[in-house]
């Protein structure tokens, strides 16, 4: 084997690593962005350019880059016992006490923590152990899943499928059969106007979906009470509870992923929380550990728990687990993120600053390439669009999301370049008044520099 020590950093990338979402020639031809260090809103890039992350890293680095207690609290746990199997009843105090404060925080009645490694995971631990509920419940009929259609549910085999964006069902034969679709609420492109009148057919879409599947062969409606890699399209106020109501009154079960409205993102710790929804399982990863270490987290109501208790046989095993759940060191890092989420002061931060954001938002309204600006918190989304009017979408040939990025980043700022022309925005929620203002005038450039 010959060493090829003299290619560049970015060679080698091409040459070696795989990048997740991305394509591999477009890979190829372009070469990898890559960072360097980041310190509270900021990054650096290996260039030595400094980047405003109006992103939060993937809607995940919710506290911001650089909190030394973080590094210091994982440090003592890798010292201390660097791991422990939950396997075969073990475990570790800092897992357990994670646990216990996930149960406090969330939602009344989500009592019982199965700790993943990330977002995806939780949403396939969701779906496996909902199969298993309702076989062990005696209703092994129970198996269509449906979800929303700019709904984002992570990358497995099975939870790729109820995430409906094309490119994660293209080439990979999904969605399954049994799993559904509805339409997502999208007020600015809906033509109704009345918030009760989106809500209303959200409802009924629901209840034809099941109708059409039959109520006894339905397990469960997946949703994100914002849908974050959809185009952050934020329903009308009231649209998750009456979707949390229709779902008990239709008999399935309501799952809320959270993965990104999770701590703190639009404002209460949950989002589900502003709406008084408790789901029967929610999935979180993300802000769990603010993107410091790997994890995530399935919370299961006690109705879901005893249905899988009681119909387990003692004697065996319920086969579902990974070498990782609940890792020690990610827990340190969970325990201490929700620590200063809490006691430190990150949540009452975010929310204050998530008024500045509201107003960056408003503000940027009036520029001529923007039609719709929406957001709920620190998520945000401003749509582009050819004419404000008719809201006709700009021409694909003009390749807007990649200039935008680029441009941004030539600007100094990072944010997420959906399709659709959708700028994405998720900043930490350490984020001061000065550094919002300055994420939308960069932003504002950016869009005057594409005119
Ligand atoms: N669910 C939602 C709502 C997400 O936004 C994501 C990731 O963006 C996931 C699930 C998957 O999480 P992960 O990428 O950690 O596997």
């Amino acid at each position: 084997m010959t060493l090829k020590s003299n290619r560049s950093l970015l060679d080698i990338d091409r040459d070696h690593l795989i990048h997740p979402v991305t394509s591999f020639r477009a890979h190829e031809a372009r070469g990898a962005t890559l960072l360097q260090s980041g310190k509270g809103m900021w990054l650096t890039d290996m260039d030595g350019n400094q980047l405003l992350d109006a992103f939060a890293g993937l809607w995940c680095v919710n506290v911001g880059y650089g909190q030394d207690s973080i590094v210091e609290a994982a440090a003592a746990q890798m010292r201390q016992l660097p791991y422990a199997t939950g396997y075969f009843h073990f475990g570790c105090e800092t897992t357990v006490r994670l646990a216990q404060k996930l149960a406090d925080l969330s939602p009344e009645g989500l009592d019982h923590v199965y700790f993943t490694l990330g977002g995806s995971d939780a949403v396939d631990s969701a779906i496996r152990y909902i199969i298993h509920y309702f076989n062990a419940i005696g209703r092994p009929s129970k198996k269509q899943f449906i979800a929303l259609d700019r709904g984002y549910h992570g990358s497995s085999t099975t939870g790729a499928g109820l995430t409906a964006l094309s490119n994660f069902h293209r080439l990979f034969d999904l969605p399954h059969a049994w799993q559904h679709h509805i339409p997502s609420p999208y007020p600015y492109r809906s033509e109704l106007t009345d918030d009760a009148a989106i809500i209303a057919r959200s409802v009924q879409q629901l209840k034809d979906k099941v109708a059409e599947l039959g109520a006894d062969n339905v397990a469960a409606f997946f949703c994100e009470p914002i849908q974050g890699s959809g185009g952050v399209i934020v329903p009308p106020k009231g649209w998750l509870k009456a979707l949390r109501d229709t779902c008990t009154e239709l008999d399935i079960l309501f799952v809320a992923d959270e993965v990104i409205t999770g701590f703190g993102r639009t404002g209460p710790l949950f989002a589900c929380e502003e709406e008084g929804v408790t789901p029967d399982l929610m999935t979180l990863a993300k802000g769990l550990t603010a993107g410091y270490a790997p994890m995530g987290a399935l919370l299961m109501s006690d109705k879901v728990y005893q249905g899988i208790a009681n119909g387990a046989a003692p004697e065996l095993a319920i086969g579902h687990g990974f070498t990782y759940s609940g890792h020690p060191v990610s827990a340190a890092v969970g325990l201490e993120v929700l620590r200063l989420y809490t006691e430190g002061g990150i949540l009452a931060n975010g929310r204050s600053v998530g008024r500045r954001f509201a107003a960056g938002l408003n503000a940027i309204a009036d520029h001529p390439l923007v039609g719709d600006t929406r957001g709920r918190g620190l998520l945000g989304a401003i749509e582009l669009v050819a004419d404000k009017d008719s809201k006709a979408r700009l021409d694909s040939a003009l390749k807007i999301p990649d200039r935008l990025f680029a441009q941004g980043y030539k600007n100094g700022v990072i944010f997420r370049s959906f399709p659709d022309n959708i700028i994405g925005l998720a900043p930490a929620l350490c984020a001061s008044d000065e550094e919002m203002d300055e994420i939308f005038a960069r932003i504002r450039k950016t869009l005057d520099d594409l005119l």
